[in-house]
């Protein structure tokens, strides 16, 4: 039997593999713990923008957390990321309004970092882990991970095999397809995730002023639609990209920068599939694939004031005068309608209207819808018990499976599976 090299390992260094990772330094200094990240510094929200939100339900995937659970990890979460929480106004009034047509506003304690500034709090981080004597492997990708007789460990490119008392892997989103890979090859249980499908909003703060006063509004609209990750400030629309196609999404910079007088948020419907299911994670990517393919290998985006008249933006009236803000992220200008789905559309565009209601001016002609934003989970694992353990010695958490959708939500579930590392192994530490 060939004997661990390192007590934990955790795949990952996004919020849930350093949530685990803090946890168990603080709790027990003697492990010894190797990070591994396929990336020079963390990817994600913590390195793009980093808006923290310390309210349940935001950033917990529903199903794996109560209420009660996650209060009791997020003082935690805040400890170590030491936000500067923002002051809200007037949320008395959009309250009213929104209530009247059956929205809920939720009022959520939140902190934004700005992506100039993410680097530094990253650094911060890593930097206390390193005192702690937590062991980094950085621009390394795990290509397996495994769990036999002779114990748990991973696979990594040009090094080979290396083992482990115990593995949380966390490699988020962008990792979904590597963890579904790895639950097929492991002989994991799972159970298909649902997933958010929407477009990402662009406008002038002017047109969408409530960003003065909440700096990331969270409505929730009928239809299971709900806005998300709103940026303002100096605000852009950015590309994310994945194998074979690319998705939208947006950021800020911190307020220490001067502002380009945009606000962008998602608008995102989450979609479950049920009876017959195949899967909602190949579903988005063929709709990410067809926008695309529409979009000639790049997103579409529309202007409110042609798709309300029913025809297509075009690179020639893009920038007419009515519109009075160029676009921040130069993608394809087109028809949204040949490519979002009718159902999906109608919801999107049934909230935008009660939106418009709330915070009159977000339906000004200029304001820019882009899609696809679609955010993908990993089928979610059948955990083995409430600390995301997915074998014997194997624990799967974060964005990529399932067990949050933000960033205080991932740290706190590298916490929970911490915890329950250390409580099985407390006679072994
Ligand atoms: C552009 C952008 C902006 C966002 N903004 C916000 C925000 O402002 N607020 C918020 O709450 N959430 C935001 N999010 C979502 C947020 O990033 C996630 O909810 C959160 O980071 C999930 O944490 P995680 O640890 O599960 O995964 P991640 O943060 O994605 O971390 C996973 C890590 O694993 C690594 N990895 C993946 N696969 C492998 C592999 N095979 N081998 C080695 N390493 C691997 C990746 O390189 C990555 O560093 C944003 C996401 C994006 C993409």
């Amino acid at each position: 039997m060939s004997s661990p090299v390192y007590d934990i390992i955790i795949v990952g260094t996004g919020p849930a593999g350093l949530g685990a990772a803090f946890h168990l330094a603080e709790q027990t200094p003697s492990l010894s713990i190797l990070m591994i990240d396929r990336e020079k510094i963390c990817s994600g929200g913590l390195l793009n923008d980093c808006k923290q939100n310390y309210t349940y339900p935001i950033g917990f995937a529903a199903g794996n957390w109560t209420r009660e659970e996650a209060e009791r990890l997020l003082p935690q979460v805040e400890k170590w990321l030491q936000p500067a929480v923002k002051e809200k106004q007037n949320l008395d009034i959009y309250r009213r309004r929104a209530e009247r047509l059956g929205v809920t506003l939720l009022d959520v304690r939140q902190a934004h970092v700005g992506t100039d500034r993410s680097r530094v709090l990253i650094q911060r981080l890593l930097d206390e882990l390193r005192r702690r004597g937590v062991q980094f492997m950085l621009q390394k990708e795990v290509t397996d991970v495994f769990d036999d007789t002779e114990g748990p460990g991973v696979v990594i490119a040009d090094t080979g095999k290396v083992r482990a008392r115990k593995v949380i892997v966390a490699p988020g989103r962008k990792g979904f397809s590597f963890l579904q890979q790895v639950m097929e090859r492991m002989g994991i249980t799972y159970i298909d995730n649902v997933v958010d499908v929407g477009i990402r909003v662009e406008t002038s703060v002017g047109n969408y002023p409530i960003v003065n006063d909440y700096y990331d509004p969270k409505f929730l609209f009928p239809d299971a639609v709900r806005t998300f990750c709103t940026n303002s400030g100096h605000a852009r629309v950015v590309l994310e990209r994945y194998q074979g196609f690319s998705l939208v999404n947006g950021h800020a910079l911190s307020e220490e920068q001067t502002g380009n007088n945009l606000a962008n948020f998602a608008l995102l419907k989450t979609i479950g599939l049920k009876n017959p299911v195949r899967s909602g994670q190949q579903m988005a990517v063929f709709l990410a694939r067809l926008a695309n393919e529409i979009g000639g290998g790049k997103p579409l985006m529309q202007r409110v004031g042609d798709f309300r008249m029913g025809k297509r933006s075009t690179a020639e009236t893009f920038n007419e005068d009515l519109y009075d803000f160029p676009p921040s992220c130069p993608v394809t200008a087109g028809d949204l309608g040949l490519a979002v789905p009718a159902k999906i559309m109608r919801h999107l565009w049934a909230a935008m209207k009660k939106l418009d209601t709330i915070v009159p001016g977000v339906l000004h002609p200029s304001t820019i819808m882009y899609y696809p934003e679609i955010k993908m989970y990993a089928n979610k694992p059948a955990f083995l018990d409430s600390h995301f353990r997915v074998s014997a010695n194997v624990y799967m958490v974060g964005d990529g499976a399932g067990t949050s959708r933000g960033i205080t939500g991932a740290w706190a579930s590298g916490i929970r599976s911490a915890e329950g590392i250390l409580s099985e192994q407390q006679d072994q530490y």
